[in-house]
């Protein structure tokens, strides 16, 4: 069908065919009929809908049945492949350049790009500044242009990222071409200011938010961090199925990874400290089982595309109540109840203030992140991350603001390279009115905060429905479904719609010694505890029998260590 000019919209013929065809979908849902239409007529787009929705069609299905190359821009390299090698296994013609392809093969993707033999080229926002990249953009024959995860373009997003604020101009090195903006998360300022940003030309503005009538959502103000997971153990009895719970730190989930495990319940954790290799082991066991529970950071759930997840619960008050919408909407995607849930323990809120202070350097910061740079010279090269944040004085890992301000260096092409590869230096001289004006006024510190704060009121209301309280915040009408705290008993809801998980016997204390097995056979990627005390994970079984070594990864420090499991206790998890 490539190469064919479609004339119709979204119901010609050669679309449903592509449609069912290609894509294997019967029907359009929700707002893709219209949003698809308006594409396939050159118009420009901003639709948010939620996660799961089915976003990626409206750029997609034209893609395939119109001419010419659609550039995506998307901000996760590690979804980048998943996504192209879905689409390649329907037949259609897409690929990705971006850092983790070698400078050959980009070239050769990017020769066939330009030769008209590709459909779709996903790219990170990053890659416009790579000369090889930038270089042959004008080569390129693109048509149209989508740009996923489109809040991130805006400084009152959630999720904003220097990188995409530069997409308006490369949108107009392309010509400003037609442009799909997609998000699942967009208040009305976010909306205006991605249209704004991009230099959306009378664009077709689509916003669906939750309509998971499914979804039942409550939240809990807890009194101490051991109420919190006291009730969370009970919401874990009480649920059967998949489930994710969510906290800020890592140390707090491998607490209250112990806490459960005490108390027989089994889960697993997950956290962007873990090697790549382990966390996808990890999201491969979640999709395939019925039962498992993950603890995790925040990190994990973009990409997860499990239908079945009966349970979101966060036990830390996220940032905003975009970062929640969009948590609590990976549950119940089948359409069977699912339960989504905040506990917190007011002062949780405190160190969500302070972790929204660490993302917003100021411009005296960036500045002088620049000026110690600058007068490192040469040696910086030398140098890395470490040695910048111990000059600064920064003593908290989760303090960002280093990285940050790099990061505008690096945009603003003040500084190349990158501490990483040794070649990062100084090219020009800052002059501070170039950085964004929301650095200088302390504007976006000020919404981000205000952001918390909307999360604050909604948690603490208890006298309004919480869908109509997100309406209001997201500025939609069309809000399905009443099931929440405020407006119907949640342990009678639990007890209707749920099913009782299975009861483990509790597991013994960790103060217990644990039988020693030395003959159980370990395998790579086992979770073991050592001692009764630390927690890893075999990276490496080493000789057999008697002379079996383990390689196991402490959960706690990510240090190695070679263990003689007729030695030590281990037992397997
Ligand atoms: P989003 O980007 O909005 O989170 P995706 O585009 O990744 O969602 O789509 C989520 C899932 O929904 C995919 O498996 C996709 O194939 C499926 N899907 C999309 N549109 C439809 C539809 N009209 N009918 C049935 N399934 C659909
Ligand atoms: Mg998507």
């Amino acid at each position: 069908m490539n190469g064919e000019g479609v004339h119709g919209g979204a119901r010609d013929p050669r679309v449903l065919e592509a449609l069912r065809g290609v894509f294997g979908i019967e029907d359009y849902r929700g707002p893709q009929e219209r949003a698809i239409d308006a594409v396939l007529a050159g118009r420009d787009v901003l639709l948010t809908m939620p996660t799961g929705g089915g976003k990626s069609l409206v750029y997609q299905l034209p893609a395939v049945v119109a001419e010419g190359l659609t550039l995506v821009v998307s901000p996760l390299i590690a979804l980048m492949k998943d996504q192209v090698d879905a689409l390649r296994a329907r037949g259609i013609r897409a690929t990705f350049v971006n850092s983790s392809i070698s400078a050959a093969e980009r070239a050769r993707r990017l020769e066939a790009a330009v030769a008209g033999d590709l459909d779709l080229l996903y790219v990170t926002p990053e890659r416009f500044r790579q000369p090889d990249f930038a270089g042959r953009l004008r080569e390129l024959p693109v048509r149209r242009l989508a740009v996923d995860e489109a809040h991130c373009i805006s400084q009152w997003g959630h999720d904003f990222r220097p990188d995409f604020s530069r997409l308006g101009e490369y949108r107009r090195r392309l010509g400003g071409v037609p442009t799909i903006a997609l998000t699942a998360t967009a208040t009305p300022a976010v909306a205006e200011d991605i249209v704004l940003r991009l230099d959306l030309e009378d664009p077709l503005v689509l916003r669906t938010g939750i309509e998971r009538e499914n979804l039942f959502m409550a939240v809990t103000e807890v009194t101490s961090e051991e109420e919190k997971v006291d009730v969370l153990v009970e919401r874990l009895r009480a649920i059967d199925g998949p489930g994710i719970v969510y906290g800020a730190l890592i140390k707090d989930l491998e607490r209250i990874h112990g806490e459960l495990r005490r108390r027989g319940v089994e889960t697993l954790v997950y956290h962007g400290k873990l090697s790549a290799e382990e966390r996808r082991g990890m999201q491969e066991r979640f999709m395939g089982s019925s039962e498992l529970v993950v603890l995790a950071t925040n990190a994990f759930g973009m990409g997860i595309d499990k239908a079945d997840i009966r349970f979101v619960i966060h036990t830390q008050m996220p940032r905003t109540l975009e970062a929640w919408t969009q948590e609590v909407g990976r549950a119940g995607r089948d359409g069977a109840p699912a339960w989504c849930e905040l506990l917190y323990f007011p002062e949780d809120i405190a160190i969500q203030d302070t972790f929204v202070r660490w993302a917003n350097p100021t411009l005296e910061y960036v500045v002088m992140v620049y000026e110690t740079l600058a007068g490192w010279g040469e040696r910086v090269q030398l140098k890395d991350e470490a040695d910048l944040r111990a000059e600064l004085l920064v003593k908290e890992r989760r303090d960002n603001r280093v990285g940050i301000a790099l990061r505008w260096l690096e945009v603003l092409g003040v500084t190349s390279g990158s501490f990483e590869n040794h070649d990062l230096g100084v090219r020009r001289p800052l002059d501070p009115d170039e950085l964004p004006v929301f650095l200088a006024t302390g504007e976006k510190l000020q919404d981000d905060l205000r952001a918390l704060l909307s999360m604050v009121e909604f948690a603490k209301n208890e006298a309004r429905p919480r869908r109509e309280l997100l309406a209001e915040h997201f500025g939609l009408e069309d809000q399905v479904g009443r099931g929440c705290d405020n407006t119907e008993d949640a342990a009678a809801w639990r007890a209707t719609h749920l099913t009782e998980r299975a009861q483990a016997p509790p597991a013994p204390a960790a103060s217990v010694p644990l039988a020693a097995d030395p003959d159980a056979p370990f395998a790579r990627g086992d979770w073991v505890e050592i001692d009764g005390r630390h927690l890893g994970q075999v990276v490496k079984v080493e000789g057999e029998g008697r002379r079996t070594r383990l390689v196991v990864e402490s959960a706690g420090d990510f240090r190695r260590r070679t263990v003689d499991p007729r030695r030590r206790q281990v037992r397997k998890i």
